[in-house]
């Protein structure tokens, strides 16, 4: 996550670097140092920012889920933890997903992949935009 991103998510979310560092369990020094490029932004810090983006939003109102999307073969699907755990509209949020039959061993691996995909979209332009 770039910091511009960390910083267009909190204004989304209206609040202050002191509200966001208790909502995510940190201090208020690492939120300054995330926005300010100081400090890379951790791979938890990272998804819970989304993952507070996407529910303040309603985003899963407007989403279709993943399978849908992407048109994953049931063969596929049935295999996924994304449809186990019915993440179908957060299969971002967890790893080990077999989108295009891969299974990605980090997060980091992972977010490579997810921000190319049409599902990760609409997060993406909410952290890219700071309207
Ligand atoms: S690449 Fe990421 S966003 Fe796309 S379907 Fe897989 S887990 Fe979901």
């Amino acid at each position: 996550m770039e910091p511009r991103e960390f910083t267009n998510i909190r204004g989304k979310l209206n609040k202050t670097q002191k509200e966001i560092s208790q909502l995510l369990g940190t201090s208020i020094k690492a939120i300054h140092s995330y926005e300010q490029g100081w400090r890379t932004i951790p791979a938890h810090v990272e998804r819970q920012m989304f993952y507070l983006a996407f529910q303040r939003l309603e985003m899963s109102k407007k989403q279709k889920s993943c399978w849908q999307i992407t048109r994953c073969p049931r063969s596929r699907r049935d295999q996924c933890p994304a449809r186990e755990f019915k993440m179908y509209k957060l299969c971002w949020f967890i790893c080990g997903t077999l989108c295009q039959g891969i299974v990605h061993r980090t997060w980091k691996e992972k977010m490579v992949f997810c921000r190319k995909c049409p599902v990760f979209q609409p997060l993406l332009k909410v952290a890219s935009s700071h309207e």
